[in-house]
């Protein structure tokens, strides 16, 4: 098998694993495997729209770096792999802190971030809800470095690998303990925090992706005893118009009832889109 097959039984396999955690060890009890959007997010952000925008994002950076001479650099590629990889996920996910938390304080940022933050159920699929020109713009500056720097062509399957299983990680509904390590390594317990919807503004806080040491660093974390405090509600109340789908599927087992949520799914992707488009209210 070549090494792309591999990288998708592992992210394959990886989600039945968290869908496992989830049903053994639930952080917030009673959420449903087919909640509201399921479809949407699974086939129409993950499947669809991953694919989409791959095509878009390689197909424009292989062609800068074949129609330009500004890029034929070869810095990375004497490094071993995982050095490679490494300092790419470590870099990324910096830039990512710095654009997450910009995202919540710029209106226009906002509207891009705001399809992220609507399921009221979060886990191990929802964080793939993601507006397209927000996965668009970070994608793109996830993979330049390695198509313009010349890192070695594994390295783009390694690290899509880690970031598809990571953001299952950190949204999934596991109630899962790191200690310590929560001031490294970021997971669920600081994550859903940033989806809880309480009134508060617990979502201006734990802004990292993949390590929550620039949350620590910078000012940002909230981490309240798991044991005294869990978020008890998520999505988006102060913006009660978002167009979320039907919640769930009905018990009859229908084929018309898969078909009626599939329809109300994909109506509900298009208007998420155009959701981010709707004017501003004045003050
Ligand atoms: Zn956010
Ligand atoms: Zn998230």
């Amino acid at each position: 098998m070549s090494l792309q097959e591999w990288s998708f039984v592992i992210i394959v396999a990886f989600a039945a694993l968290m869908v496992m955690l989830e049903k053994l060890f639930p952080y917030t009890k009673g959420q449903k495997i087919f909640r509201e959007g399921f479809f949407n997010d699974m086939v129409l952000y993950t499947i669809v729209q991953s694919y989409v925008l791959g095509l878009i994002i390689f197909g424009f950076l292989n062609y800068v770096k074949s129609h330009t001479n500004l890029y034929n650099y070869s810095l990375l590629d004497s490094w071993p792999v995982w050095v490679q990889v490494v300092v790419l996920v470590v870099v990324h996910d910096f830039y990512i802190y710095w654009f997450h938390r910009w995202q919540h304080n710029n209106k226009v940022l906002w509207r891009i971030h705001e399809a992220h933050h609507s399921p009221r159920s979060v886990d191990w699929l929802s964080g793939s809800r993601s507006h397209s020109l927000e996965i668009l713009i970070n994608q793109t500056v996830e993979f330049a470095p390695i198509i313009l720097l010349g890192a070695s062509p594994e390295v783009a399957i390694y690290k899509g690998m880690i970031s598809a299983m990571w953001g299952m990680f950190i949204h999934s509904n596991i109630d899962v303990r790191l200690g310590k390590l929560q001031y490294f390594i970021n997971g669920p317990e600081m994550h859903r925090w940033h989806h809880s919807d309480e009134g508060g503004r617990e979502y201006q806080n734990n802004y990292s992706t993949k390590f929550a040491i620039w949350d620590w660093i910078f000012g940002t974390a909230f981490f309240p005893d798991p044991k005294a405090r869990k978020p008890q509600l998520y999505g988006l109340r102060d913006t009660p118009d978002f167009p979320l789908s039907v919640d769930g599927i009905d018990d009859t087992g229908r084929i018309s009832s898969y078909l009626k949520v599939a329809w109300h799914d994909t109506v509900s992707y298009v208007k998420q889109h155009a959701f981010a488009f709707r004017k501003f209210r004045k003050p």
